[in-house]
């Protein structure tokens, strides 16, 4: 575990492929409870998604991740300024900025912050910090 995971408040980027923002949405309605002290980033569309959903939560609306709000996320974990990725992917479908999607993935590898690309491992990082 990282050792900004272990103490203080998180930042926390929130990033979902067109197929899967409503499990993103799903998973944030479920722990509402966690992130409503965390400084929340998430890329344009699904952060306007979460909104809808839970429009008291503070979060900070980046570009659209075709548009750049992946590169946006990958910056601000190179910089150390994200201590966790929830990044829900599509296996099954082509994205169109697929080298964006890579190069997030990349960074999050590269700087070791926690990194989930579906619910079970969210919930999992959700638990190891309740
Ligand atoms: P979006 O970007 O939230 O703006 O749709 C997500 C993505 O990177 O695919």
């Amino acid at each position: 575990m990282s050792a900004s995971l272990a103490a203080g408040p998180l930042s926390i980027g929130l990033v979902a492929h067109d197929d899967k923002k409503a499990a993103l949405v799903d998973w944030a309605k479920a722990h509402a409870d966690f992130l409503k002290d965390k400084t929340l980033f998430a890329t344009g569309t699904t952060g306007g998604r979460i909104l809808q959903a839970l429009p008291d939560l503070e979060l900070t609306r980046l570009k659209s991740g075709p548009l750049g709000g992946d590169q946006q996320l990958g910056a601000m974990i190179a910089e150390g300024r994200l201590d966790v990725l929830i990044f829900f992917v599509d296996p099954l479908s082509p994205q169109p900025h697929d080298v964006d999607v890579k190069a997030l993935i990349r960074l999050a590898t590269l700087y070791d912050i926690p990194f989930a690309c579906n619910p079970a491992t969210a919930d999992l990082i959700v638990a190891c910090r309740g």
